[in-house]
């Protein structure tokens, strides 16, 4: 009688734990839904190659949502697994053209009608910000408007085959030119997104100060290479950057094609652009002073087109014979909102930068009428 008793007691424990196992499982699923448990294993690795956090991520749509809120498509993980299984040797490398010394504080403007378009402004101002960040390194780009004097000139174009193409550095100077299909969407049909934007601006203003796609060799590229207007841009590899595959470079042949978001810059790419440009005894950190030359008697507004964070700025009013006439010196951000009584006549508006390496005074003339 005890034999079968005691099976009944154990078949209804097994049970017990089996149910309570369930109702666990079921728990934890209602706590987080669609747990890192149901991501296959590749895109797991894929992930871990892009060295996001896996905790949590799960599939939402065609894609992975990682670190709370980022959004991967399947299709870009894909991508990323096949180029960091191919042999070849990948590496860095820039243009056996690069910039004189300190060329490089670089102005750029919007041409053709692209000043009107707010989210091209903002997606090139902000990827000055995110290339003037970089530390220890003397690039300094300026955001300068829709002046036509520009060293890099960004013209529209409606080329459907490409977002965008830049130039490579010719006599020392910057590539002078970039062109942007503003109207051209994703692969998938969906609207660019500013953050796509952005990164297409950073990647093209890498071209613009010399440097070739990270992934140059392991797609095709020839060594021997040249731009649109057929200027060489012979690769050279970046002593120090190891061979294969940097997955999050910014220069990336197919950021565009992968819809790729801008997620900063990969180690790499800062290693590369500390070795091409890192700081001289002799750099100087220019600046360009956006606003309108003739001014009222009410607001005025000007702005940094060297663009870095709050405290970086001084700014002051000066008459023609360099007497300090305002010192604003409750503003250090980039954009100066001032209004002061003035005579009619000439005055000198001036913004100083505070960054690792000396800068000027710079000055725009305006004129109270
Ligand atoms: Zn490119």
């Amino acid at each position: 009688m005890k034999t079968p008793q005691l099976r009944i007691i154990a078949i209804l424990f097994t049970a017990a734990m089996f149910f309570v196992a369930c109702k666990k499982e079921t728990k934890s699923h209602e706590a987080k839904p669609d747990t890192v448990s149901r991501l296959e294993d590749k895109y797991l690795k894929a992930l871990r190659i892009l060295k996001y956090d896996t905790t949590g991520a799960h599939i939402l749509g065609d894609g992975v949502v990682v670190e709370g809120d980022i959004l991967l498509e399947l299709s870009f993980l894909d991508q990323v697994l096949k180029d960091t299984l191919l042999p070849k040797d990948a590496r860095h490398a820039f243009s056996s053209v690069l910039l004189f010394d300190n060329n490089t504080n670089i102005t750029i403007s919007l041409q053709d009608d692209l000043i009107q378009d707010a989210a091209t402004v903002t997606a090139l101002r902000e990827a000055i910000f995110e290339l003037n960040q970089i530390s220890n390194c003397r690039l300094n780009f300026m955001y300068a408007g829709n002046d036509a004097g520009a060293d890099i000139e960004v013209h529209r174009w409606f080329d459907p085959g490409y977002f965008a193409l830049a130039r490579y550095p010719r006599n020392g100077q910057p590539g002078p030119r970039i062109d942007v299909n503003i109207d051209l969407v994703n692969t998938n049909g969906t609207l660019r997104t500013p953050s796509q934007r952005k990164l297409t601006f950073v990647h093209e203003l890498g071209h613009c100060v010399g440097l070739r796609h990270a992934d140059w060799d392991n797609i095709g590229e020839a060594a021997n290479g040249s731009d649109y207007d057929g200027f060489p841009a012979h690769a050279v590899y970046v002593p120090g950057t190891p061979a294969g595959v940097d997955p999050n470079s910014v220069m990336n042949s197919n950021i565009g094609t992968l819809g790729r978001s801008w997620t900063g810059f990969s180690e790499w790419d800062l290693y590369t652009l500390h070795y091409l440009f890192p700081l001289l005894s002799t750099s100087v950190f220019e600046n360009y002073i956006l606003g309108p030359s003739t001014i009222g008697g009410g607001q005025n507004f000007h702005f940094s087109g060297a663009l870095y964070p709050c405290g970086a700025y001084s700014w002051r009013l000066l008459d023609m014979n360099d007497q300090l006439i305002q010192n604003f010196s409750d503003v250090d951000c980039g954009g100066l909102e001032w209004s002061y009584s003035l005579a009619p006549g000439q005055y000198k508006l001036q913004c100083y930068l505070w960054g690792e390496v000396p800068s000027t005074w710079v000055t725009k003339i305006v004129t109270r009428p």
